[in-house]
Order: C-alpha cells, then sequence, then structure tokens
C-alpha cells in the first residue's frame, strides 16, 4: 500500500516574526519501507519554540532547516508498514520526522513506547524532552535542595507548567512564576502547583517578584531571558543557582534584544549560570521516565497540553507559542480516519 503524506516545509526565512507565508504545505508518496524499515503514521506532532531558531541559517547546536525541504521534529506515531520483524505494525513509536502525516524510518530512528505507562501524547510532553528538560535543570545544572525557593519564568508553558511538582519531589519549598496575562497567573497557581505568580505584562516585573519572594529565591530557571534574567539576578540570595533553558524574548529579536545590564551581581553574590542543551543529557532520560511515570500515576505530575487536530494547524500553532498562545505543551493531534 502507497502512503500519501501532507508535510510542511519551510519556503522562507523570516526576518523578525514568522508568518504563513514562509511555511508550505506539500503531497508527497512515501515509498514502501526496505529491510529493515517502518513507515510510520503519526499521531502527535511536537510543537516547539527552539524551531524558531531553526529557520535562521545561522551556526547552532542544531542544523537550520533547509528552504524547501520538509521540517522535521519530535512526534509519535503508529508503525503502518514494516519491514522488519521487531517493529511489527501497530507498534507505537517515538521519532524525529515529525511536521509530516507519514514518515518513512530505519529501525534505528525510533524508540518503542509503554502506552500501558501513560497516553502516547505524553511521551512528547511531560515524559518527554519536555519534562526532561525540566528534571535536568533543576537536578544537574541549577540543583535545588531542599528548603529552597525557585523562580520560573514562561510558568504556564510546557516546561514551566511541569516545574513546580518536580521541584516539590526534589524538596523545593516555595515556588514562584512569571507568566503572561492574568488568566496564565491563575492556571499557574490553581492548576501547575506554583506558590505564586506574577504578569510579567502588568506592573513592574522586578518589584512583584520582590514581593512574591520576599527572602529572595535560591534557583532561577531561566526560559525567557532579557529582563526576566536581569530581574532574577537581582532576587537570587547569595550562592544562588541559574539555569539557563531557553531565551524565547530573544527568539523573534532582529539584532541581539535586551540583556541583563546587571551580571555583576553574579559576582558579588557567588552565583552559578549554566546553559544547557537537553540533547547533551539523554543519559538521564531513563531514570526521568522512571520517577515520572511513577509521579503521573500516583497523582503528584500532571499533564497540561495545548492540542489542535490536523497538519494544517501545525504552523498556527507554532506562531502561537511565540505569542504565548499556549498552555503546556503544544501538540498536533493527526487522528486516522
Ligand atoms: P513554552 O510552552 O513555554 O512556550 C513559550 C512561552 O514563552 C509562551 O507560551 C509565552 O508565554 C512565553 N513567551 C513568548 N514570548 C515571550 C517574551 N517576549 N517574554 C516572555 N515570555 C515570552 O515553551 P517550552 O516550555 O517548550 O520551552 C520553554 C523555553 O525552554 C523556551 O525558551 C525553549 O526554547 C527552551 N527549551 C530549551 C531546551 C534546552 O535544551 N535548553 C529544551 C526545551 C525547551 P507567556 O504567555 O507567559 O508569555
Amino acid at each position: 500500500m502507497v502512503f500519501t503524506s501532507r508535510e510542511i516545509q519551510l519556503r522562507s526565512r523570516p526576518r523578525g516574526e514568522p508568518s504563513d507565508d514562509d511555511f508550505a504545505t506539500v503531497t508527497v508518496e512515501v515509498p514502501d519501507p526496505g529491510p529493515g524499515q517502518v513507515v510510520v503514521a503519526n499521531d502527535w506532532l511536537s510543537v516547539d519554540p527552539y524551531m524558531r531558531g531553526r529557520m535562521d541559517d545561522v551556526e547552532s547546536y542544531i542544523s537550520p532547516f533547509a528552504l524547501g525541504e520538509t521540517m522535521t521534529g519530535g512526534a509519535v506515531g503508529t508503525v503502518v508498514a514494516s519491514d522488519t520483524p521487531d517493529l511489527p505494525t501497530g507498534t507505537v513509536v517515538r521519532h524525529f520526522l515529525g511536521w509530516r502525516e507519514h514518515a518513512l524510518l530505519d529501525a534505528g530512528q525510533v524508540e518503542v513506547l509503554d502506552t500501558a505507562i501513560a497516553p502516547a501524547s505524553a511521551y512528547l510532553g511531560v515524559l518527554g524532552t519536555t519534562g526532561l528538560t525540566a528534571y535536568v535543570g533543576l537536578t544537574e545544572i541549577a540543583r535545588v535542595d531542599p528548603g529552597d525557593t525557585v523562580f520560573v519564568s514562561a510558568a504556564s508553558g510546557a516546561v514551566g507548567s511541569v516545574i513546580p511538582r518536580i521541584a516539590r519531589h526534589l524538596g523545593a519549598k516555595r515556588v514562584v512564576g512569571s507568566a503572561g496575562g492574568a488568566r496564565k497567573v491563575r492556571r499557574a497557581m490553581e492548576d501547575f502547583g506554583y506558590d505564586a505568580a506574577v504578569d510579567y505584562k502588568e506592573g513592574t516585573l522586578l518589584e512583584d517578584l520582590r514581593l512574591a519572594a520576599p527572602d529572595g529565591v535560591d534557583v532561577y530557571f531561566d526560559n525567557v531571558g532579557g529582563t526576566h534574567l536581569q530581574a532574577a539576578l537581582d532576587v537570587v540570595r547569595p550562592n544562588g543557582r541559574v539555569a539557563l533553558c531557553g531565551a524565547v524574548a530573544h527568539y523573534n529579536a532582529e539584532g541581539r534584544g535586551p540583556g541583563p545590564d546587571n551580571l555583576y551581581q553574579a559576582i558579588k553574590k557567588r552565583l552559578t549560570l549554566r546553559g544547557f542543551i537537553i540533547g547533551d543529557h539523554r543519559h538521564l532520560a531513563a531514570e526521568y521516565t522512571q520517577l515520572a511515570a511513577g509521579w503521573l500515576a500516583d497523582g503528584s505530575l500532571t499533564r497540561e497540553e495545548t492540542v489542535t487536530t490536523g497538519i494544517d494547524t501545525a504552523v498556527s500553532a507554532f506562531l502561537d507559542i511565540l505569542k504565548g498562545g499556549n498552555t503546556g505543551k503544544t501538540l498536533i493531534h493527526l487522528p486516522r480516519t
């Protein structure tokens, strides 16, 4: 059986904010699997802010998307044709050929998932790179010690919405977040486990942060960069730790964008600031998945997903993340008829 696949390609490289016009949807025929290969029907696609960086033709930790080629990204799907005995049809797998309906993959490119532990979509979010990023940031990068206060930016996003529960498991006493808008601030406190949250689009971030964390913070998990990092450096306590995870405030910036003007705080307070790329920490995936599966089962870790349906929604879902339209993990569901 020949499968056709609708796929999203990069048509042009944006300057500043991307738009629909930078993408094209094409339909291709997927070849039959050769020996050691499978065809996977993607059920879930991961949409992530770092993909904005891949639209630029610049040197980075991951190669840029090529113009006129189908984009890639995390995906979970079901094997629908197989020429490898270890991966019979019906096997649910995770792989990196997202942004398309069907993918031809070598057996070595897929990872078999245990959907008895959690629904397939969780393997792109709380049980996947998203959750692992939170865990690595709070353990290897900016260690949380019992009794610590933790501050998190983009608190209602994919990584931000899982941090309080994980931080609590590690002994954090207080977790404070920052998010854009009253609805996200409320959800951060009511649904994601934050003790306090500030709306960075209203008021003054630094003053509000001082009120939310009157004794200062021990760990800052930075998803945003710019003025968030600047405010955090002012409230982090001596010997505090900062995990530099993301800088979403800069992703659409033309030029360098705002940066902290108070790095001297890092010297005065003997701070540790450490950037990380999650791909360098995959050795912790098995440990984290086991822990997180247990926490999901006992309800001490929860899933938050913003889901749209159909490949035609992928571009708008991506553009939405960069404008703060999501809460939790952004996923595209591709139901099969
Ligand atoms: P999110 O789901 O948090 O989406 C991004 C959020 O950023 C938006 O929802 C929006 O929330 C916020 N945002 C957008 N623009 C701005 C701005 N100008 N200022 C402040 N906030 C803004 O994404 P993820 O959880 O997937 O990722 C969070 C961060 O972590 C990103 O920077 C990402 O690139 C990074 N990351 C890094 C990894 C690594 O290996 N180092 C791995 C995974 C993610 P709001 O409405 O609150 O503004």
